[in-house]
């Protein structure tokens, strides 16, 4: 096999080849995480990255995206407007007493008002003179360019905007934004030297093929992190009674990920402790970086079996950016 040898000689996967790799019924799961596990000593050692989420405005959305109880669809239990700065930085106050190196401020919504965006700036600059080392990942939305210059001059580190699923697949998921809606946002960040982070949701009707071109879309956007989450079904949700992952599905897109995306921040995402339930110590193998404490809406597990999960696999936590530490060839 020795698929990490090559990639770690310079090769690259072709998508045909990671086709046959993810879909080969003939290859053990633990083949692939085993490779997937070389590339993660390489680049990453033994070190997790921590993330903690604020969900600073929750619900109200006027969009239609199918995972999300937040949208319009939803008659949302848990909305309000966007929370006052000082809980938006005590909120970061809780992330550096946990040892979280990047603290992520998100908001519902199609993308911020400017006077949205004035209140995070805000919010950041008071958090970035608190707690100096914490990364600040800000995921709100569509955002233009004048946007992404107030978020970088205010110290914001990387922006989240995932990619959710494959262009092929997109219009199922939503049809109030285009795929290409989101492509610019990602791009926008780019150009003010704005991190890219950027994920997809699996197991929302997606085909094997489309998650091969999901890994090679998040390769060519050259997303320094990518969250791969795995539904969590919300009743009431368009997909809100899928059922298609088990455990060793998600350690097999997971090692997919890595395979092409190699050097890159891997984080395993929403719906970890659902789906890949007693296997999340192996996901952490392939995965360098995961969100401690509760997701957007759903809850995430006690944070201390997080910690006992990190120490149980001799693991240590790293607070860098490690886009910026990984090493090259
Ligand atoms: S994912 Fe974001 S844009 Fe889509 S419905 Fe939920 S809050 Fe709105």
């Amino acid at each position: 096999m020795e698929i990490a040898t090559r990639i770690l000689n310079g090769a690259f996967l072709t998508p045909e080849e990671a086709y046959t790799l993810f879909t080969d019924a003939s290859l053990d799961t633990m083949t692939l995480v085993h490779e997937a596990y070389q590339l993660r000593k390489y680049y990453y050692g033994h070190k997790v990255k921590l993330n903690m989420i604020l969900n600073a405005k929750s619900g109200i959305c006027p969009e239609d995206c199918g995972y999300c109880g937040q949208s319009r669809e939803m008659k949302e239990k848990q909305r309000y407007a966007l929370i006052p700065e000082n809980q938006i930085t005590e909120g970061a106050k809780v992330a550096a007493e946990n040892e979280i190196g990047t603290y992520c401020i998100v908001m519902s919504g199609r993308g911020p008002s400017d006077k949205e965006v004035d209140h995070i700036t805000a919010s950041v600059e008071r958090i970035k003179a608190e707690h100096p080392q914490l990364k600040i990942c800000a995921c709100l939305g569509l955002a233009n360019d004048e946007q992404a210059t107030k978020l970088k001059a205010a110290g914001v580190d990387r922006y989240n905007h995932n990619l959710n699923t494959s262009e092929n697949y997109h219009d199922e998921v939503v049809t109030t934004h285009t795929y290409q809606d989101r492509l610019e946002t990602i791009e926008t960040m780019k150009a003010h030297h704005i991190s890219p982070c950027s994920g997809v949701i699996c197991g929302m009707g997606e085909t094997d093929q489309d998650i091969v071109d999901m890994a090679f879309a998040l390769k060519d956007i050259d997303a320094d992190s990518i969250p791969v989450n795995f539904l969590h079904p919300i009743k009431g949700t368009k997909f809100g009674d899928m059922n298609q992952l088990t455990p060793m599905r998600c350690l097999r897109i997971l090692a997919l990920f890595r395979l092409i995306n190699p050097s890159k921040e891997i984080r395993i995402a929403g719906g970890r402790e659902v789906n890949l339930r007693s296997l999340q110590a192996t996901a952490l193998m392939v995965a360098n970086s995961i969100f401690v404490g509760d997701y957007l809406i759903t809850g995430g597990q006690p944070n201390q079996l997080d910690y006992d999960m990190i120490q149980d696999l001799v693991y240590e936590i790293d607070y860098g950016h490690a886009e910026n530490e990984v090493k090259t060839q």
